[in-house]
Protein backbone atom coordinates (compact mmCIF):
# COMPACT_ATOMS: atom_id res chain seq x y z
CA UNK A 1 0.00 0.00 0.00
CA UNK A 2 1.56 3.42 -0.54
CA UNK A 3 2.13 5.79 1.65
CA UNK A 4 -0.64 9.01 0.73
CA UNK A 5 0.96 11.34 3.92
CA UNK A 6 4.27 11.27 1.44
CA UNK A 7 2.85 14.04 -0.82
CA UNK A 8 2.77 16.54 2.30
CA UNK A 9 6.15 16.24 2.52
CA UNK A 10 7.10 19.60 0.99
CA UNK A 11 5.28 21.19 4.24
CA UNK A 12 7.90 23.09 6.02
CA UNK A 13 8.37 23.26 9.57
CA UNK A 14 10.78 21.13 12.04
CA UNK A 15 10.08 17.23 11.78
CA UNK A 16 10.14 15.12 14.67
CA UNK A 17 12.46 12.49 15.43
CA UNK A 18 10.83 9.71 13.26
CA UNK A 19 7.71 10.67 11.84
CA UNK A 20 4.63 10.04 13.95
CA UNK A 21 1.80 8.67 12.27
CA UNK A 22 -1.96 10.18 13.34
CA UNK A 23 -2.30 12.39 15.89
CA UNK A 24 0.31 12.10 18.44
CA UNK A 25 -0.60 11.50 22.11
CA UNK A 26 2.94 12.12 23.75
CA UNK A 27 6.90 13.46 22.74
CA UNK A 28 9.92 11.47 22.64
CA UNK A 29 10.79 13.53 25.63
CA UNK A 30 8.28 12.67 27.67
CA UNK A 31 6.58 16.09 27.48
CA UNK A 32 2.38 15.85 26.56
CA UNK A 33 1.21 17.26 23.18
CA UNK A 34 -0.30 20.29 22.51
CA UNK A 35 -2.57 21.87 19.84
CA UNK A 36 -1.42 25.55 18.30
CA UNK A 37 -2.48 27.49 15.64
CA UNK A 38 -0.28 28.37 13.35
CA UNK A 39 0.76 32.38 12.63
CA UNK A 40 3.35 31.18 10.13
CA UNK A 41 2.78 33.27 7.00
CA UNK A 42 2.68 30.19 4.63
CA UNK A 43 0.61 28.50 6.99
CA UNK A 44 -1.59 30.78 8.48
CA UNK A 45 -4.03 29.79 11.00
CA UNK A 46 -3.28 25.66 10.15
CA UNK A 47 -3.77 24.02 13.58
CA UNK A 48 -0.95 21.89 14.72
CA UNK A 49 0.50 19.43 17.24
CA UNK A 50 3.86 20.21 19.47
CA UNK A 51 5.68 19.14 21.94
CA UNK A 52 4.71 20.73 25.21
CA UNK A 53 7.63 21.68 26.24
CA UNK A 54 8.75 22.36 22.65
CA UNK A 55 6.04 25.04 22.63
CA UNK A 56 6.10 26.35 26.19
CA UNK A 57 10.22 26.80 25.48
CA UNK A 58 9.61 28.67 21.79
CA UNK A 59 11.80 26.34 20.38
CA UNK A 60 12.50 26.23 16.73
CA UNK A 61 14.29 23.92 14.45
CA UNK A 62 14.20 21.22 17.05
CA UNK A 63 13.56 17.55 16.81
CA UNK A 64 10.38 17.84 19.33
CA UNK A 65 6.83 16.96 17.83
CA UNK A 66 5.24 18.52 15.49
CA UNK A 67 2.67 17.43 13.38
CA UNK A 68 -0.10 19.43 11.44
CA UNK A 69 -3.82 18.28 12.83
CA UNK A 70 -5.14 18.17 9.36
CA UNK A 71 -2.54 15.99 8.02
CA UNK A 72 -2.30 13.49 11.17
CA UNK A 73 -6.08 14.08 10.88
CA UNK A 74 -5.67 12.57 7.37
CA UNK A 75 -3.37 10.03 8.91
CA UNK A 76 -5.82 8.78 11.29
CA UNK A 77 -8.45 8.11 8.65
CA UNK A 78 -6.40 6.51 6.01
CA UNK A 79 -5.82 3.81 9.11
CA UNK A 80 -9.41 3.98 10.11
CA UNK A 81 -10.35 3.61 6.26
CA UNK A 82 -7.66 0.46 5.70
CA UNK A 83 -8.95 -1.00 9.04
CA UNK A 84 -12.92 -0.75 7.62
CA UNK A 85 -11.85 -2.28 4.76
CA UNK A 86 -10.44 -5.06 6.62
CA UNK A 87 -13.29 -5.35 8.59
CA UNK A 88 -15.49 -5.36 5.65
CA UNK A 89 -14.28 -8.11 4.04
CA UNK A 90 -13.79 -10.42 7.46
CA UNK A 91 -17.51 -9.46 7.92
CA UNK A 92 -18.25 -10.92 4.37
CA UNK A 93 -16.34 -13.72 5.30
CA UNK A 94 -18.32 -14.60 8.43
CA UNK A 95 -21.46 -13.79 7.37
CA UNK A 96 -20.77 -16.40 3.70
CA UNK A 97 -19.96 -18.73 7.06
CA UNK A 98 -22.70 -18.16 9.20
CA UNK A 99 -25.01 -18.40 5.87
CA UNK A 100 -23.20 -21.86 4.69
CA UNK A 101 -23.79 -22.79 8.61
CA UNK A 102 -27.34 -21.44 8.51
CA UNK A 103 -27.95 -23.88 5.46
CA UNK A 104 -26.77 -26.78 6.63
CA UNK A 105 -28.11 -26.58 9.98
CA UNK A 106 -31.64 -26.13 7.81
CA UNK A 107 -30.92 -28.81 6.00
CA UNK A 108 -30.32 -31.18 8.86
CA UNK A 109 -33.81 -29.94 10.72
CA UNK A 110 -35.34 -30.67 7.56
CA UNK A 111 -34.17 -33.85 7.36
CA UNK A 112 -35.05 -34.77 11.06
CA UNK A 113 -38.38 -32.85 10.66
CA UNK A 114 -39.37 -35.06 7.56
CA UNK A 115 -38.56 -38.08 9.46
CA UNK A 116 -39.68 -36.85 12.88
CA UNK A 117 -43.29 -36.20 10.80
CA UNK A 118 -43.26 -39.57 9.37
CA UNK A 119 -42.63 -41.17 12.50
CA UNK A 120 -45.62 -39.14 13.72
CA UNK A 121 -47.83 -39.81 10.85
CA UNK A 122 -47.18 -43.93 11.31
CA UNK A 123 -47.96 -44.02 14.70
CA UNK A 124 -51.17 -41.46 14.38
CA UNK A 125 -52.46 -44.08 12.05
CA UNK A 126 -51.34 -47.11 14.12
CA UNK A 127 -53.28 -45.46 16.92
CA UNK A 128 -55.80 -44.80 15.22
CA UNK A 129 -56.53 -48.28 13.50
CA UNK A 130 -56.15 -49.28 17.43
CA UNK A 131 -58.77 -46.66 18.45
CA UNK A 132 -60.77 -47.89 14.95
CA UNK A 133 -60.93 -51.10 16.41
CA UNK A 134 -61.85 -50.47 20.09
CA UNK A 135 -64.67 -47.94 18.53
CA UNK A 136 -66.01 -50.74 16.13
CA UNK A 137 -65.99 -53.17 19.56
CA UNK A 138 -67.91 -50.74 21.85
CA UNK A 139 -70.68 -50.20 18.47
CA UNK A 140 -71.07 -53.46 18.01
CA UNK A 141 -71.67 -54.69 21.75
CA UNK A 142 -73.57 -51.39 22.02
CA UNK A 143 -76.02 -53.04 19.05
CA UNK A 144 -76.19 -56.16 20.42
CA UNK A 145 -77.40 -54.52 24.33
CA UNK A 146 -80.01 -52.55 22.09
CA UNK A 147 -80.97 -55.22 20.58
CA UNK A 148 -80.89 -57.24 23.25
CA UNK A 149 -83.20 -54.73 25.24
CA UNK A 150 -85.45 -53.89 22.45
CA UNK A 151 -86.18 -57.53 22.67
CA UNK A 152 -86.83 -57.48 26.08
CA UNK A 153 -89.23 -54.69 25.87
CA UNK A 154 -90.86 -55.91 22.91
ZN1 LIG B 1 9.34 17.03 23.15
Amino acid sequence: MSNLSSSSTGSTGPRGRGRVVGVPTRCWCGEGIVALISKSDPNPCRRYFRCGFAAKNRLRNDDHVFKWVDEALINEIDTLTAKHGEIEKELKELRRERLEFEKMVCEKVEMNMEKELNEKVEEALSQAKRSNKKMMIVVVLGCMIMIGFSKLVG
